[in-house]
């Protein structure tokens, strides 16, 4: 299997060594110029997508695909996987696991309190006082509620098809959902019907003195209308990972908003030493002539 590594943003000396130990019958390059069976792209250079016409698969070295999907020189009827990167998912309940406590039990509040050197306690809340409502119950989404749950707290979550997982209340009525929940944590794709879904009308339907984490996409939240309600109070603290211009320039006002954490898209990356096996199951099925795993659905965007 000939295989394409074709990325601005992952670095080819890291994966390289670990694909070639893993595939050693198999030819990696980094240039388009003859045919491959196989496309591993993350922000691939301009123009790379165009030239994979005939591949077999195109797989993303991301779990996101938004960005892959709206190139227009994808080429039809070329299918696409997505990354399901184990290590990534561990390290992506981390971060919601890091900021669900943090709100939880008031850091944010004791770290402005720190800097005015105020000793004072605040009310103590248990876990099963709260609960968390977790937009997008897949790969990422299912993980974090399951180790949310394993702490105590009252998880739901909001998916497009309804899903029984033990300890977690389903949703597929977004304003039910968030008429309960108290800690808003996204983890969607960002597709046409999820672009702008965290607005004025749904973050008001939040608990008051709740708090939102978006780790998904910039594009899923109206930073204007989060601002607003952070302002009048009816939302505690809001935790930031992604924006919809990265990095987050210098000038903007979030960086100073006392009401809000910023992180540089970091929630969770690609840890190659849990993908490689992962991409190596894919080009395994793709040399026998099956269908890969984790193939995205046009359709749906994601
Ligand atoms: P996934 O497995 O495809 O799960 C997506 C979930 O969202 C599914 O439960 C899906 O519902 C639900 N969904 C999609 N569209 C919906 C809609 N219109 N209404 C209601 N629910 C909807 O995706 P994943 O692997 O968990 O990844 C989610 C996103 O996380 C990625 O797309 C990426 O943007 C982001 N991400 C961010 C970072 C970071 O570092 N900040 C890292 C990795 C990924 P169904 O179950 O019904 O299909």
């Amino acid at each position: 299997v000939r295989i394409l590594f074709a990325s601005e943003t992952e670095k080819a000396e890291f994966w390289l060594p670990l694909l070639r130990e893993a595939l050693p019958r198999d030819e990696f390059v980094l240039e388009t110029d003859a045919p491959v069976d196989v496309a591993l792209v993350a922000t691939p250079p301009a123009g790379t997508l165009a030239r994979l016409k005939g591949v077999k698969l195109i797989q993303s070295l991301w779990m996101g695909v938004e960005r892959l999907l709206a190139d227009p020189g994808l080429p039809k009827g070329v299918p696409v996987a997505r990354l399901i990167d184990p290590g990534m998912v561990a390290a992506m309940s981390e971060s919601v696991l890091a900021h669900v406590l943090d709100w939880h039990r008031h850091h944010y509040r004791y770290r402005a309190q720190q800097a005015e050197r105020q000793w004072r306690r605040r009310k103590q809340y248990l876990a099963g006082d709260r609960t968390v409502g977790i937009l997008g119950f897949g790969e990422l989404g299912g993980d974090a509620a399951r180790k949310l749950h394993a702490l105590g707290f009252n998880v739901a979550a909001f998916s497009r098809r309804p899903k029984q997982v033990a300890g977690v209340q389903s949703f597929t009525d977004l304003n039910a959902m968030l008429r309960i929940t108290d800690a808003l944590v996204c983890l969607l794709p960002l597709t046409r019907e999820t672009r702008g879904i965290l607005n004025s009308r749904t973050l008001g339907l939040i608990r008051p003195h709740g708090c939102v984490i978006n780790l998904a996409r910039g594009g899923h939240v109206v930073i204007a209308d989060l601002v607003r309600e952070l302002d009048s109070g009816h939302l505690a603290h809001a935790y930031l990972d992604v924006f919809d211009n990265e990095p987050l320039p210098a000038s903007d006002l979030l960086w100073k908003h006392p009401g809000v954490s910023i992180t540089p898209h970091s929630a969770a990356l690609t840890e190659p030493r849990t993908a490689v096996p992962k991409i190596v199951e894919n080009v395994e099925r793709v040399r026998r002539g099956e269908t890969p795993h984790h193939l995205v659905d046009f359709e749906a965007g994601y």
